[in-house]
């Protein structure tokens, strides 16, 4: 499967690399508006894969992601000093304009993932530009931060984060949403688990993995100035489901009828994920306040979306 990645910055890259060395697709092209920087993360990741692979990694222009099944928006502008969140929305909806545009002319059954931020509103803005089912226009959403909660718990129990099931939901930013109530471990609901495992859930630990999870971005930003090898291994996940067909449930933003009372918002909850792009959602049973929160998360994306003009 070739898969096509347009904004070969840190987050392309990234997903490039985990994609090329883990051998889910038999090619990755780069396209950047920086001709020189997509060539030089083409060639540099190159040089790794026959460690481990055998994809071929290329750097290109829009004409060579004909072919391509998916291909990944990782495109886009800094915010300038002074600038508001929605000026900078504004400009990278420009942005997109132009790349969504050239995708499709090229490659119109391509399935578009999203990883732009703020990715929930990149997720709607490009599914209103495209016009595609909404099951092909998936953003990376919180799948990092589900797997931030998956292994902070993980590490708290002394077990592997992938016997811990737990989702985050909502938006991918501050007022995202951790399901609590809903969480288990093996098959058992995760409090019981901790607490026969002799490592209770307490309120204080609870707080505890609610901020690691949810200012997880703020703490490496601090240390490096930006994340990139979290969401690059999440966006390879999500092509691994796409391109072995394996209907995993992961969460993804995709623009969904309704959630939480709010209408035709891009944000995530678990879904089922195929060779078709997305294949089914799934609500999970919240508590009460969860429901509150995932509502306020989904009101929150719903104003933004509705003060961007395209
Ligand atoms: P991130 O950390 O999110 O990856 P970067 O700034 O490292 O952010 O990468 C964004 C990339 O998007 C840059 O390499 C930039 O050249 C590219 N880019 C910006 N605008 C366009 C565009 N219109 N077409 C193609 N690539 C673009």
């Amino acid at each position: 499967m070739k898969i096509g990645i347009v904004g070969a910055g840190m987050v392309g890259s990234s997903a490039g690399y985990a994609i090329a060395l883990t051998g889910i697709a038999s090619s990755v092209i780069f396209v950047d508006r920086n001709v020189d920087l997509a060539r030089a993360q083409a060639e540099d990741i190159s040089h790794a894969v026959p460690f481990m692979s055998s994809c071929v990694v290329h750097a290109g222009d829009y004409a060579d992601l004909k072919g391509a099944s998916v291909v990944i928006l990782a495109a886009g502008v800094s915010q300038k000093p002074g600038e508001t969140r929605l000026e900078l929305l504004g400009r990278n909806a420009n942005v997109f304009r132009e790349v969504v545009g050239e995708v499709l002319r090229v490659t119109p059954d391509a399935i578009l993932l999203i990883a732009s931020n703020p990715v929930d509103i990149m997720t709607q803005i490009t599914a209103r530009l495209s016009g595609l089912p909404a099951g092909r226009v998936i953003g990376s959403g919180t799948i990092l931060d589900t797997a931030r909660f998956r292994s902070l718990l993980g590490r708290h129990l002394r077990i592997s984060p992938q016997s811990v099931h737990a989702y985050v939901l909502g938006e991918h930013g501050d007022s995202e949403v951790l399901a609590w109530s809903n969480a288990r471990a093996g098959s058992e609901p995760l409090l019981s688990f901790a607490t026969q495992l002799g490592t209770p859930i307490s309120d204080a630990v609870k707080a505890e993995i609610d901020d690691g999870v949810r200012n997880a971005a703020y703490k490496i930003i601090n240390g490096k100035g930006a994340t990139y090898y979290g969401i690059g291994a999440g966006l390879a996940r999500i092509v691994k489901s796409i391109a072995q067909d394996q209907q995993d449930v992961l969460s993804v933003s995709v623009v969904t009828r309704n959630v939480a009372g709010v209408a035709d918002v891009a944000l995530s909850i678990p879904r089922v994920v195929g060779a078709a792009g997305i294949c089914a959602d799934m609500m999970p049973t919240l508590d009460e306040d969860e429901k509150e929160a995932l509502h306020r998360s989904a009101s929150l994306l719903k104003t933004t979306i509705e003060a961007v003009t395209l």
